[in-house]
């Protein structure tokens, strides 16, 4: 349907609501806009009723937003504009223009809260005008939609809502996932693999979410799985290259034959069938302005804010928990409805001339902060509603940004310094947590539960973060980060344990808020992502429900589909190795090695060593049981990226041999590498030589297996 047959479509529904022989008011909502250099922004589409238009210029005026609408008949038509004054000194105005006329009235400068502003009489011809937004500051001027109605005409009440649209095309699928960050994607993507005809119904134009170029955050955590290592984002925080990780999730995902992306389709509802469960999502295409259904006998909610749960009725929690519900010695002594809070990640770098930003409404906000750049801690809204605030959150990270940076931009060191980055996107870290059969807590972290239904690891610190009001300032937040080494997720905290359709993958899963503290990182989640698409095969393949994959025992079956080893089920593939760590008993290290915890994940056991070149050697025994020929295989973590830049020497000794060689081990790193063949005999022991090494030298996991 094209914009103007949609506006159409409104029209004429308006026209048989009021009854008239002259159609009385024509509605023109957001998204039948060409936003022009506007962004249109679904994510309080919950909280506002519809997208809205967002001037988000850093502070220079965006290019004008235009719709074209069929004027029903020629005379006066009384303009009104859904516009919100979002902070003092109303620093987002704008003018609207029809026909090409300026209104006198400028918008955005009135109510503190969405209100339909009205912007007076005009005189119109029949058939088709232009009405167009025009941005007056480059600060965040907002605008939910048009309407001309008829002199005469009650002010319209309420959002232009896309509930009120018909819906324009039903889609069948063996799965439909809700959310298309990297928990999502990856579930899309593993179902699609596994033969299930699958969407993801995604509100941006983009895939990766908090990863995603529009973001910028890091993909840490353990990615264990190669659907992961494909997927993650290879860039630290704010990296303008993060919209490389863009285009490779984008082309992976058009690779896959079985696999629609919805993008630009913010869901909106559910639909549900008589025992319960869950019919269809419904999903405003704004790219259309149309409503579209997908239907499906399974559904994963991978939203983040738990919004497919949420309509479907299923049980969830938001807030933290009290210590003695979960015996969490993290959690408050009392519930509480606070979350980790949200971030806008931003980023300023200098031109080549002097470059004007002065916000001096905003300088209040940042509190005496003077910054060019924001990095994790900028974080808001601990204290607020993750859900029913966050417009007011992200606008307070507005403040405080352009605050801090017009306050910056007084030194004259920084005339050249430009606003380059700030999301508009709030990056959010914890809201709605939908329950399932186990809730992951604390203790299932800081003990180790080896589950027998395990399906994902992490090995990221419980990371809480905290106000920091103390400095005086209530955007900047601390965090501790308790480091427990490696910990597994089950698969019981994968589905809702009351709507019986529905999988959860990302960080909306089942976890308290000290339990989410872990696995919360992007890697990590999209392992939760991977399973639920495995697992989803599954149920088509027993005809089932995703409670009987574990209950009926299906869980060994979906721990090999994942691959590698699990509590109680060791990798077959790997039956003959034997492995050696550097916790392992035997192991010594001379002077000058350092070990620890890599929060980043995937190194062996709970640790690795590393060393600078004037270490000693590292001395592992090798486990060796008779004579014979080995393949010698190594891993180290991700995180040590460095490595690849690097070649460690080793030295094999054996049977009273002695044989040297190198290799460039952080090639690929977090998985095994072999370091190649080797007669060895009981008693073999290889040394990590430091000394002759290049680069960083990580001594962690290390096996061997026998040549056949
Ligand atoms: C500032 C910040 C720093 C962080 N640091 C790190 C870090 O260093 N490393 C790390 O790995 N993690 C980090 N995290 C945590 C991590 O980003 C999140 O936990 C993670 O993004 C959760 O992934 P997800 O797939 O569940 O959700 P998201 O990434 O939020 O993806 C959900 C997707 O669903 C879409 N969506 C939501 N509602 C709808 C709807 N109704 N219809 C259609 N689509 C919808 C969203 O647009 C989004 O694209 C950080 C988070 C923040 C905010």
């Amino acid at each position: 349907m094209s914009r103007t047959a949609a506006i159409a479509l409104a029209l004429m529904s308006c026209a048989a609501a009021c009854a008239l022989a002259r159609p009385c008011r024509v509605e023109v909502p957001p998204q039948a806009f060409d936003a022009g250099g506007w962004a249109l922004d679904s994510q309080f589409m919950d909280t506002i009723g519809s997208p809205c238009l967002l001037a988000h210029g850093l502070g220079v005026r965006v290019m004008d937003a235009k719709a074209r609408i069929d004027v029903p008949s020629a005379g006066r038509w009384r303009v009104w504009v859904r516009a919100k004054n979002w902070a003092d000194g109303a620093p987002g105005r704008f003018r609207v223009l029809v026909d090409r006329r300026p209104l006198a009235k400028v918008f955005g400068e009135g109510s503190r809260d969405w209100t339909w502003e009205d912007g007076g009489e005009v005189e119109l011809p029949a058939g088709t005008v232009e009405v167009a937004l025009c941005d007056m500051t480059g600060f965040d001027g907002r605008c939910a939609g048009l309407v001309l109605a008829v002199p005469g005409e009650p002010e319209p009440k309420g959002a232009l809502s896309p509930k009120s649209l018909p819906i324009s095309d039903t889609h069948d699928f063996d799965f439909v996932v809700t959310g298309g960050g990297m928990s999502g994607v990856a579930a899309a993507l593993a179902a699609a693999r596994a033969g299930l005809k699958t969407a993801i119904v995604q509100d941006r134009p983009v895939l990766g979410g908090n990863a995603s170029a529009e973001i910028r955050v890091w993909c840490a955590g353990e990615a264990r799985h190669p659907l992961i290592r494909e997927l993650r984002g290879k860039f630290m925080n704010r990296d303008a290259m993060a919209s490389y990780g863009d285009r490779v999730r984008d082309r992976i995902c058009a690779d896959e034959p079985n696999l629609s992306v919805f993008r630009s389709h913010r869901a909106f509802g559910v639909e549900k069938a008589e025992n319960g469960s869950i019919a269809a999502v419904v999903a405003l295409d704004l790219s259309r302005n149309a409503a579209v259904r997908f239907r499906a006998p399974l559904f994963c909610d991978a939203t983040g804010d738990g919004w497919v749960g949420y309509w479907a009725g299923a049980d969830f929690r938001m807030g933290r928990e009290a210590k003695s519900e979960y015996d969490e010695s993290m959690a408050p002594d009392k519930a509480d409805s606070d979350t980790l809070g949200a971030s806008l990640m931003w980023t300023s770098r200098d031109a080549n001339t002097a470059v004007p930003f002065s916000a001096p409404w905003a300088e209040p906000h940042a509190q005496g902060v003077t910054a060019v750049n924001g990095e994790w801690n900028w974080e808001y809204g601990i204290h607020q509603d993750m859900i029913k605030e966050a417009e007011t959150i992200r606008d307070r990270l507005f403040l405080a940004i352009y605050g801090a940076f017009s306050l910056a931009k007084k030194n004259p060191d920084n005339a050249c310094r430009v606003l380059e980055f700030c999301p508009y996107l709030l990056g959010k870290r914890e809201s709605r947590r939908l329950l399932g059969d186990w809730v992951l807590s604390e203790k299932d972290i800081t003990g180790k539960n080896l589950f027998p239904d395990a399906i994902a690891t992490g090995s990221w610190s419980v990371d809480l973060h905290y106000d920091d009001y103390t400095n005086g300032v209530d955007f900047l937040t601390t965090c501790r980060q308790p480091h427990y080494g490696r910990f597994w997720i089950p698969y019981r905290s994968l589905y809702s344990r009351n709507v019986q359709n529905l999988f959860m993958a990302g960080r909306c899963f089942s976890a308290t808020h000290v339990g989410l503290g872990a696995p919360r990182v992007m890697n990590t989640l999209a392992q939760t992502g991977l399973a639920v698409g495995e697992a989803a095969a599954l149920c088509r393949k027993y005809s089932c429900l995703p409670r009987a994959i574990f209950s009926a025992g299906h869980v060994r079956e979906l721990q090999r589909r994942i691959g590698g080893d699990w509590p109680g089920n060791p990798d077959p593939s790997k039956a003959d190795w034997r492995y050696v760590d550097d916790e392992t008993a035997g192991v010594s290290f001379g002077s000058g090695w350092r070990h620890g915890f890599c929060c980043c994940g995937e190194q062996f056991g709970d640790k690795a060593s590393f060393a600078s070149h004037t270490s000693a050697p590292a001395v592992y025994p090798l486990p060796v049981e008779k004579a014979g020929r080995y393949r010698l295989h190594a891993i180290v973590p991700y995180f040590w990226e460095a490595t690849r830049y690097g070649t460690t020497a080793y030295e094999i000794s054996s049977g009273g041999e002695v044989k040297e060689f190198s290799s460039r081990i952080g090639i690929r790193m977090g998985e095994w590498k072999e370091l190649g063949e080797f007669d060895l005999e009981p008693g073999a022991v290889l040394r990590v030589i430091p000394g002759k090494s290049t680069g960083r030298v990580i001594a962690d996991g290390f096996a061997v297996s026998p040549v056949r």
